[in-house]
């Protein structure tokens, strides 16, 4: 049972129906599914959702699906404290939401979830994206356990296994020189697609808030002080606001919000450079690159709606160097034992220099969002010291 009510435009204030196929508002704006939340809070308590089965379909009333949904098991990912690293760097309550264990190995699981489910309930017969690789995937794997058809248009630098994914799943790939901008221009060639492009329909963002609905729930219905998350597109950090906004509204958390922080890597950071100068907008970046490719996004479409989340809570936009991502990425895995996708490790490192620069204090409860598998990225680090003659092995 949904209690979806309308899908709302957070820039002009114009409603549209949600009961049919719908991108953008007409002003341009990604639209934002609104719920009778006095209805939800009425028909289901937190003790109800306590009894349900560990996936992110325990909100199902906060959530768009009406029928059956396209399920692969998705969300109720492990948050797991990680003090031995945090003693360290001077964050003892430090927190990962490790999201490496989620299907097809990424977070985008969530949005593809509830994004396909939702789009095959309204009647696609077809789906088609622009992606650097793990919404692609994801996108590509649902579809076919939905019965639907994936066009997947990405980077020829995007993580090769991501595409391999895409192949098995009998999507119609197509790989583009250039960045997940770049990639856009193959939708134009197509006909008879629904476009479920990042942002450009209300659905996935419904998926990837779930994050924030599990975070509270698995702090006993309450916030962390501060969320970190890898922000490319900028779904997750929009879906988590907009899920403990929704939370406090039906009163199953307190009044204050956690300080969100978006971190992006220096080769590619229009958020903060628009946050740095107060902005409410950000312009394209140009010549972007990174190792942290999931947030490789040099003009994303919801810069606005990530904007107004830092602003709002207090936060802040931090940019990192590849090098120092990849340092971090390996001291946490040998402190922790967690092997982090890139783009989680980019937020140890904002974490760690928040912390030395005073920003974050000792106090903190910091939690950083994993949005992958570590395994995702083969030949992150070199293994010739590490390679022996077979003759010398064998002495
Ligand atoms: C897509 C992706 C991100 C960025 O997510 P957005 O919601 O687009 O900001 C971060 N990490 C990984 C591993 C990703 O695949």
């Amino acid at each position: 049972m949904t209690y979806l009510e309308l899908l709302e435009c957070p820039r002009c204030g114009t409603t549209h129906d949600p009961h049919v196929l719908q991108n953008l508002c007409g002003c341009g704006s990604p639209l934002l599914a609104r719920y009778d939340l006095g209805a939800v809070g009425k028909a289901v308590s937190k003790d109800d959702i306590a009894g349900r089965p560990a996936d992110l379909w325990r909100y199902r009333e906060l959530l768009p699906v009406a029928g059956d949904p396209v399920t692969l098991g998705e969300g109720w990912t492990p948050l797991l404290p990680a003090a031995r690293y945090g003693v360290q760097i001077g964050l003892p309550r430090l927190l990962i939401k490790d999201e490496g264990l989620i299907p097809t190995g990424s977070f985008k699981a969530r949005g593809a979830a509830v994004g396909v489910s939702r789009a095959r309930e309204l009647g696609a017969k077809h789906v088609a994206m622009p992606t650097n690789g793990n919404a692609g995937a994801a996108w590509a794997l649902y579809a076919a356990r939905a019965g639907i058809k994936a066009t997947i248009a990405m980077p020829t630098a995007a993580p090769a296994i991501t595409r391999e994914e895409c192949v098995a799943a009998g999507a119609d790939l197509h790989l583009v020189e250039g960045t997940i901008s770049d990639a856009a221009g193959v939708l134009a060639t197509l006909d008879e697609f629904f476009n479920v492009s990042t942002l450009k329909e209300p659905y996935r963002l419904e998926g990837k808030k779930t994050m924030g609905y599990e975070i509270a729930e698995q702090l006993g219905w309450r916030v962390p002080d501060v969320i970190v998350y890898p922000t490319g597109g900028g779904v997750g950090l929009i879906g988590i606001h907009k899920a403990l906004t929704e939370l406090r509204q039906l009163g199953w958390i307190g009044p204050r919000l956690p300080r969100l922080v978006a971190v992006q890597s220096t080769g590619c950071a229009p958020i903060v450079k628009a946050f740095s100068q107060g902005l409410r907008k950000a312009s394209p970046w140009i010549d972007a690159g990174t190792v942290a490719f999931g947030i490789n996004v040099p003009a994303p479409l919801g810069d606005e709606l990530m904007l107004d989340a830092l602003y709002e809570t207090g936060g802040t936009a931090l940019a990192v160097p590849d090098e120092e991502i990849l340092k971090d990425l390996k001291d946490f895995a040998g402190t922790e034992g967690m092997l982090l996708c890139p783009e989680g490790a980019a937020c140890l490192t904002a974490a760690r220099q928040l912390r030395a620069s005073g920003w974050l204090s000792p106090h903190d409860e910091v939690v950083v969002l994993n949005t992958g598998t570590g395994l995702k990225y083969p030949g992150m680090f070199s293994l010739s010291a590490h390679t022996e003659r077979a003759s010398s092995a064998a002495r």
